[in-house]
């Protein structure tokens, strides 16, 4: 046969083999009569066995639709009906005696009831010719001693020769041997009693094979079965005239019926002529078999019959407990395990679980490799196949439909991808399988290469009928051979298996409650980490719109800036011009002696002041505005303010024949002050000189007074009017730039609207504020506060500086021909300077540029150089540096002029290395007092 037709037939032989209705059989074996009663009050006979005359007297054809009452005498019908109510007590069939009569003798005999397809069913052995053991009653004893109270409580080996070897004792089998069945059902001998003569069996496997499906059945219904001779003729089952049974009678229960004619010749083969075997069951299973053989015919008394029943079941309770005890070592260590682990589970990952987790469970059974399945997810440790391989086995595993914990010794029969695995997967051990297997423990072990003794080989036991049907035929050889054990692991332990149910009833579960716990705890991280997205997202939103705002504001800035630079260069453009005519107009003035020609000129003077005094005005605003305007913190005091307020307009004020009163005490005019001078000067100025400009007639009072405070001196002044007033409409923009309280008065009176707006922002910045109370036809308050400091302890305060006049003569006589260089580009700039200065009694010499102003300065040392800013080619600030460098000028005083007026571009001139910085246009006298302060101070 090939391999495969080998394998098939094999299976095929399986089949027919499992199909046998053994329990169907209608023999019984000659030793034992039969008959069957209908049940209630008739008890008529419906079947009974051909041999039954040899039990009961009287003849088949007789016994057959007899009432049983017939066949029995009275103590014996009394016998019966108790057995029958025994029966129906306890459910289980029951043993008893009964005497009968044949050939006129009395005849003892051993009766076995129990109830069959609705019939009661009364197997009847001759109580004569049995062995007897004469010691039974104590043998028993001893027997029910040693396995109710065994040595030591866990050694099974031990326990199992112990039933062997009181079984024999007990029985007088010549052979007693345990068997224990693996997942498979193959069975190994575990322990054995045997006369020499008998053959040794013990450590041998016999094939699953060997005991078919259906006799394993029976075994678990009826626990005893016994033999008495192989080689006797079994004895039919005839059932009574009239309509025939539907099938034949159900031996299940029976103590005597024959066996199938494959376990005969099976015995026959092992050498075995009578036998008696007790089931081992577990938990309703079958787990072992005591079998009994005998060498020649044996029968056993009724009392050892149910001896041996006794037996099955106490030594299957003590397997129970065995059992039990082994299950409870491991469960203890798997509790251990699981308690621990579950105590560090809330704080614990699944992932860092799985470490802690499989290496203690694998170690627990004694596996080589786990697998867990946790919510879907697969973690291993030790040695398992490939992922594929661990994939495709959980699918395979899903698939199943028993729902049981589940023990494989022989994975690669099952799963063929697994074969080429046995190093670590030949066998598995599974909590119970379900559907996807979300959770799941799977351990694996290692093929175990050990040598089996097999009892023969399955191939051995294989005929074919006449129909070309294989059929297992019981083997005839039974010469030991031995097969390498391969692609089998270490058979799980029932105690392993309880483990693996109880894992599977708690870890799971526990395990998926951790993985659902860290589920919710990703699920609030993703929650935190969308709060935080949430919130970055508002960041960067906050982020964006500050961008935004710096954007708009670095515009604004720009813009600004640009405004500024845009006012610079236009006071630059309006200057440069007006620089020509102021200084042309002094020049004209000082030359021109004709009265008329001076009128001209000092009006002409006059006009461009008022155009340069907007020009500033306009700049002024700007300034503040770009918070590009800076405050001195000079020494004063205010005595020299309100002289200059006083020498500016007493003239204008007289001319309109209008009082100027000025109110400062001698005590606050002569204190020393800190502030800005010249700003608070503008302040002054522009309140007295509008208070002069709409009043007509009356007076302008200006009152100041000085209060110290905590941190310096207040100064407060009120500019009193007896003029036109003010409309209460409006006054509320009165300090807005532009703003005149009546547009039709520029006309009348002139201005631009711009004085009160920067005289606020001014006193604001000095941290005081401008208001006004008006009436309208009557005249105008305004209220002014500004905080100054004190002066600085040492000094006086500014000196007074001295008159313009004082600077040019000055110039004239201590400084009498200075050399003066003068780099300016613009020509009629170029002319004024130079006639100033000439007339100044200083030696002048120009240049247009400031490479030329460099070229000068390198042939000749001067006394001063007056430098303007903005030039083609080199740049006064340029220039400055190169003269600076390495020219005989390297300490000679620079004066910038530019028509740049911002207080930048005199810090940009400072670092340029000049010394002063004068704006276009050039007044002649700052010059000249410029001159003379560098002068001496050099
Ligand atoms: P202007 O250059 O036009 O005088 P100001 O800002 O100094 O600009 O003044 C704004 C306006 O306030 C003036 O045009 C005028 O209408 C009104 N004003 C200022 N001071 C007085 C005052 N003392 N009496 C009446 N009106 C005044």
């Amino acid at each position: 046969m090939t391999p495969t037709m080998s394998s098939e037939a094999f299976e095929q032989a399986l089949q027919a083999c499992a199909a046998e209705p053994i329990h169907l059989i209608g023999h019984v074996q000659p030793h034992a009569g039969l008959l069957a009663f209908e049940r209630g009050d008739r008890q008529r006979v419906v079947q009974a066995s051909g041999n039954i005359a040899d039990f009961i007297g009287r003849p088949l054809a007789e016994v057959l639709g007899q009432p049983l009452s017939e066949l029995f005498d009275g103590p014996s019908r009394a016998s019966l009906a108790a057995l029958q109510e025994r029966c129906a007590a306890l459910g289980t069939p029951v043993a008893g005696r009964l005497q009968a009569r044949v050939d006129g003798s009395p005849v003892a005999l051993i009766v076995h009831f129990y109830v069959s397809a609705g019939c009661g069913v009364l197997e009847l052995e001759r109580n004569d010719g049995v062995h007897l053991h004469g010691r039974l009653d104590e043998l028993l004893l001893q027997t029910l001693d040693a396995l109710l109270h065994p040595g030591t409580p866990d050694d099974g080996d031990a326990y199992f020769d112990a039933v062997a070897h009181r079984v024999r004792e007990l029985t007088g089998y010549d052979s007693v041997m345990v068997y224990r069945f693996d997942a498979d059902m193959d069975g190994e001998v575990i322990a054995q009693s045997r006369v020499p003569q008998a053959q040794d069996f013990l450590g041998m496997r016999f094939p699953a094979s060997d005991i078919p499906p259906q006799a394993r059945r029976l075994y678990t219904i009826n626990l005893v079965r016994i033999v008495a001779d192989v080689d006797a003729e079994p004895c039919a089952i005839v059932a009574a005239p009239g309509p025939v049974p539907a099938q034949p009678l159900d031996l299940s229960f029976s103590a005597v019926r024959s066996l199938s004619p494959i376990h005969m010749e099976y015995l026959r083969n092992i050498g075995v002529q009578a036998s008696l075997v007790m089931s081992l069951l577990q938990q309703g299973r079958l787990w072992g078999l005591v079998a009994c053989h005998h060498l020649t015919p044996k029968r056993v008394s009724m009392a050892v019959r149910e001896a041996a029943i006794v037996i099955s079941r106490l030594v299957s309770s003590r397997l129970a407990e065995l059992q039990a005890l082994a299950h409870d070592a491991l469960t203890t260590t798997a509790t251990q395990i699981t308690a621990e682990l579950l105590q560090h589970m809330p704080d614990q990952a699944v992932p860092v679980l799985q470490h802690r987790l499989l290496p203690p469970l694998q170690a627990l059974m004694k596996a080589d490799g786990i697998i867990g399945v946790i919510d879907g997810a697969v973690f291993t440790h030790g040695r398992v196949p490939p992922a594929a391989l661990v994939d495709e086995l959980l699918q395979w595993l899903g698939t199943r439909e028993d729902r049981a914990v589940l023990a494989l010794e022989n994975l690669g029969a099952h799963l063929p991808a697994l074969a080429a695995h046995v190093n670590c997967a030949a066998g598995m051990l599974c909590t119970p399988p379900e559907p996807g297997m979300p959770n799941a423990i799977i351990w694996l072990r290692g093929e175990r290469v050990r040598t089996v003794r097999w009892a023969g080989h399955y191939r051995d036991g294989l005929v074919r009928n006449d129909a070309g049907n294989f059929r297992l035929k019981p083997r005839k050889s039974f010469e030991l051979w031995t097969e390498a054990w391969r692609g089998r692991c270490e058979p799980w332990t029932p105690a392993e298996l309880g483990v693996a149910t109880l894992l599977a009833m708690e870890l799971p579960e526990r395990l998926a409650q951790k993985s659902r716990l860290d589920a919710a705890f990703r699920k609030l991280q993703r929650q935190e980490g969308e709060l935080r997205l949430h919130r970055d997202h508002l960041e960067e939103r906050v982020q964006q719109r500050t961008t935004e705002l710096s954007i708009a504001k670095e515009l604004a800035e720009s813009a600004n800036r640009a405004k500024s630079t845009f006012l610079a260069n236009m006071s630059h453009e309006l200057r440069t011009p007006l620089h020509g005519i102021l200084g042309m107009t002094a020049l004209a003035l000082r030359r021109n002696a004709d009265e008329a020609v001076r009128g001209y000129l000092q009006k002409s003077e006059q006009t461009s002041q008022r155009l340069l005094a907007l020009i500033n005005d306009i700049l002024d605003l700007s300034k503040i505005e770009a918070e590009r305007l800076s405050l001195d913190a000079l020494d004063f005091t205010l005595r020299e303010v309100v002289d200059g307020v006083d020498h500016a307009l007493r003239e204008t004020a007289a001319a309109k024949g209008l009082t100027l009163d000025l109110q400062l005490s001698e005590r606050d005019a002569g204190r020393g002050l800190r502030g800005d001078p010249l700003r608070l000067g503008q302040i002054l100025l522009n309140l007295v000189g509008n208070a002069v400009k709409f009043t007509t007639r009356g007076s302008v009072t200006l009152t100041l007074a000085l209060q110290d405070q905590a941190d310096g001196v207040l100064l407060s002044a009120q500019v009193r009017d007896t003029g036109i007033g003010i409309d209460a409409a409006h006054l509320p923009r009165l300090f807005t730039a532009f703003e005149q309280a009546d547009p039709s008065m520029t006309r009348r009176y002139g201005g631009s609207g711009l004085g009160l707006a920067i005289s606020r922002r001014l006193a604001r910045m000095m941290g005081g504020d401008i208001r006004v109370e008006s009436t309208p036809g009557q005249g105008s308050t305004f209220f002014l506060q500004v905080h100054l400091g004190h002066a600085a302890p040492r000094g006086r305060g500014r000196a007074h500086e001295p008159a313009w006049t004082q600077a040019e003569h000055q110039l004239r006589i201590e400084h009498a021909g200075i050399h003066v260089l003068v780099a300016e580009d613009e020509p009629i700039s170029q002319e004024v300077s130079k006639c100033l200065l000439e007339d100044a009694g200083c030696v002048v010499e120009l240049v247009a540029d400031g490479h030329a102003a460099v070229a000068a300065a390198r042939h000749k040392a001067f006394d001063i150089i007056l430098m303007d800013v903005q030039m083609p080619g080199l740049n006064g600030l340029a220039a400055t540096q190169r003269i600076r460098a390495d020219t005989p000028n390297r300490d000679t005083p620079i004066i910038a002029t530019t028509a740049n007026a911002f207080d930048e571009d005199l810090q940009d001139c400072l670092a340029a290395g000049m010394d002063a910085h004068l704006a276009k246009p050039i007044q002649p006298e700052l010059l000249f007092e410029c001159i003379v302060r560098l002068l001496r101070r050099r």
